[in-house]
């Protein structure tokens, strides 16, 4: 007798941008533990602390379970009405321009498109951008200025492939863990393989570096300028890969110039011994196989896209760029940051890899979309991007506003005006798993949606590879998917030839098209999963994980980009950029003397909806806390484990005192998990002002100014 196939529990774990994949054991409809996927590219069995306590996350209380429409709950039907109703009228009487969407790293590609679909062509607002710019949106602006397309070069083999591992503006070992037991794992295999880590604080990561350089915050565009200069004088650069796939050295090495470029010089800017300075110079000129692996400590600045920058001319100057263990590499936060880069999900993209000056672009993709009797209307320039769009909000221009998966009161910078300008916008929508978050006191129409192993569809992790999230159990109460919610306020607002899903493979089926549809742009063609476009259900239920651009030439999947020196640009050849460095836009003063850094604790995810469920991960680091030098505590009279107040451009925060020598003086860190929900006055982004970077409108999370005092 033929036996049931078993289903399919593979999935991917939704934190952070490694993409664990993640296999889970049922009984009863319930996921009872989970274990890493031996077979999954990303960690081949590997989980960390907060993927290994996924099952300890799950059910149903505390979830949000039936829709509420202005404090009440409500049954769909009334919501979904009240939903399309609002959004056309405020529409109809104020513009496409007044309604915005708000969206989030942790929706499914799937959902990211249906939205995008929703509000960029239908709506016809620009008004829809995603918390991943609070990501990697400098990362994405720079490789687009210099590689031509918003693309990944490496991939996570090219850690272990590599000589020299540069770690800058990122605690791996504590944000992407599984990436960092596999760098573990392959220094033990090759004790030639060497790490630097730069970080203006001694990290866990540091466990691995064989050199440390603990720089001032917001100096690093000094020191890859530097190195370029150092380079450059001392006969280190490739001429040859220069010459033939390369434009701009000459204009970069003249603005690197005009700063003092002696090893003394940069050491001083960098605040850093000489001696080290130049062994990383060293070290970073003389192998060919070099990695530099960043994140968020360069990204979250007000001159992030430039930090970016001058870390990809330094690796286009040495040829270290399309080969085995060479790139520079961003590693997202989020673990769909690049998936809804693939669909458009920021505002100054449109689609598809597709930006609004790409030529032709708006008429194609208003082709793609059209129906028998519907055509979108595209707006025709980007749309605001987070911090601006909030401040829309606050100035009345937006009066409606749908926030997905995400909860901008708290991770925003200056979050208390956010929540301000949110409490005042006529509409407010929220589409949400959890019952109690601060954002739902300002929501008018609460939508209870579907979370990690309920939903179906694909996430793209940080090597571009595209991977499958699985449905293993029911929603609870009436909870519902993304896609489907959207896909049904889209029906009610008359645009049901357009938005007739029954199912995400067929959402991922027009995504994949359109990927490829009349793809002819060199950037374009970096994303072109068009391969996939035909996948029938029951081959996307089966997908396994794969590395864009998945075309008919690469069947397989590409894990490495660029390998032939030919880039994205028109003319094939990468850019190098000037850059001339400038220090954090929060100034310090003689109030605010202390700079502040924030991020993210080992384990604890964002908000800490769902791993604050989980008693094991809240036993790391149990409430909020300020990281202090034990002498400049000891200047200001306080004691380790005193509370002490922060005080900030939006207002305070207020924690533990953490003595740490690991921290730079007249510097402090504090995480950016806890929220009035937890703990009172302990949110991170209270302490910030909104500057943003002028080309990628990423926030400087990363460099607040801050004073500090005992309570
Ligand atoms: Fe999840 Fe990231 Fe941990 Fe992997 S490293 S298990 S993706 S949190």
């Amino acid at each position: 007798m033929a036996r049931a196939a078993s289903p399919d529990t593979r999935t991917t774990c939704p934190y952070c941008g490694v993409g664990c994949g993640v296999r889970a054991e049922m009984q009863e409809g319930r996921i009872i533990a989970v274990e890493g996927d031996a077979e999954h590219p990303a960690n081949f069995g590997r989980l960390c602390v907060k993927g290994s306590a996924l099952h300890e996350t799950l059910g149903e209380h505390g979830r949000l379970t039936r829709p509420r429409l202005d404090g009440v709950d409500v049954d769909w039907d009334t919501a979904l009405e009240a939903v399309a109703t609002r959004l056309a009228t405020t529409r109809d009487a104020h513009g496409p321009e007044a309604v915005a969407g708000y969206l989030s790293g942790q929706l499914l590609t799937e959902d990211y498109y249906v939205a995008n679909k929703l509000f960029k062509g239908f709506l016809g607002t620009p008004h829809l951008d995603t918390n991943s710019r609070l990501c990697m949106a400098s990362a994405v602006a720079a490789y687009k200025r210099s590689l031509g397309a918003d693309a990944v070069p490496c991939n996570y083999e090219d850690l272990e492939d590599a000589e020299l591992v540069v770690l800058v503006g990122s605690n791996l070992a504590w944000n992407h863990p599984v990436l960092f037991q596999r760098l573990r794992a392959a220094k033990t295999r090759n004790p030639l393989l060497r790490v630097v880590v730069i970080d203006p604080r001694i990290t866990d990561t540091c466990e691995l570096a064989d050199l440390y350089l603990g720089v001032r915050p917001g100096s690093d565009a000094r020191l890859f300028t530097g190195l370029l200069a150092w380079m450059a004088e001392r006969g280190k650069l490739d001429r040859v890969y220069l010459e033939r796939h390369t434009r701009g050295l000459d204009a970069t090495l003249d603005e690197a110039r005009r700063d003092d470029v002696s090893l003394e010089a940069i050491a001083a800017d960098c605040d850093v011994d000489p001696e080290r300075l130049e062994t990383f110079f060293y070290w970073f000129a003389s192998q060919l196989h070099v990695v530099t692996l960043y994140s968020q400590g360069i990204n979250q600045s007000s001159s992030g896209t430039d930090k970016c920058q001058a870390i990809i001319n330094c690796h286009l100057a040495g040829g270290k760029i399309g080969l085995p263990g060479a790139g520079p590499f961003s590693i997202t936060g989020q673990p769909n940051a690049m998936g809804g880069r693939e669909v458009g999900g920021l505002a100054n993209q449109l689609a598809a890899h597709m930006d609004y000056d790409s030529p032709g672009a708006v008429e194609r993709v208003t082709r793609f979309w059209s129906t028998a009797s519907l055509v979108p209307r595209l707006p025709e320039a980007p749309g605001h991007k987070a911090v601006e769009l909030f401040a829309a909000i606050e100035r009345g221009e937006v009066r409606a506003v749908w926030i997905m998966a995400t909860n901008p009161v708290v991770s925003l910078p200056d979050a208390r005006r956010v929540r301000a300008a949110l409490a005042q916008c006529p509409l407010v929508i929220v589409s949400e798993c959890m019952a109690d978050t601060d954002l739902l006191e300002v929501a008018d129409i609460v939508l209870p949606a579907s979370g990690w192993s309920e939903k179906d569809g694909t996430v793209t992790n940080s090597e571009r590879c595209i991977s499958r999230q699985r449905g293993l159990m029911a929603p609870p109460g009436e909870a519902r998917h993304d896609w489907w919610i959207i896909s049904t306020v889209a029906q009610r607002l008359g645009f049901g030839e357009a938005f007739g899903y029954t199912h995400p493979a067929e959402i991922f089926a027009e995504h994949a098209r359109l990927s490829g549809f009349e793809n002819a742009g060199e950037g374009r063609r970096c994303f072109d999963i068009s391969a996939l476009a035909d996948l029938e259900r029951d081959a996307y239920d089966a997908l396994a994980p794969i590395q864009w651009p998945v075309t008919a030439r690469a069947p397989q999947g590409t894990p490495r980009l660029f390998e032939d020196g030919h880039f994205a640009t028109p003319d094939g050849h990468a850019r190098l950029l000037p850059v001339a460095p400038r220090g954090p836009l929060q100034a310090l003063d003689e109030r605010r003397h202390c700079r502040l850094n924030t991020g993210r604790v080992r384990d604890q995810w964002h908000t800490m909806s769902r791993t604050a469920r989980a008693s094991r991960l809240m036993n790391h680091r149990a409430e909020p806390f300020i990281e202090v030098h034990p002498e400049d505590a000891r200047a200001l009279g306080l004691e380790d484990q005193a509370l002490a107040q922060l005080e900030g451009e939006g207002g305070e925060y207020r924690g533990r005192v953490r003595l740490s020598p690991a921290q730079r003086r007249g510097e402090v860190f504090v995480p950016i998990h806890w929220s009035d929900r937890f703990s009172a006055s302990a949110v991170a982004g209270d302490l910030l002002a909104a500057h943003v970077d002028p080309l990628s409108g990423q926030p400087e999370s990363k460099h607040g100014a801050v004073s500090l005092a005992a309570l």
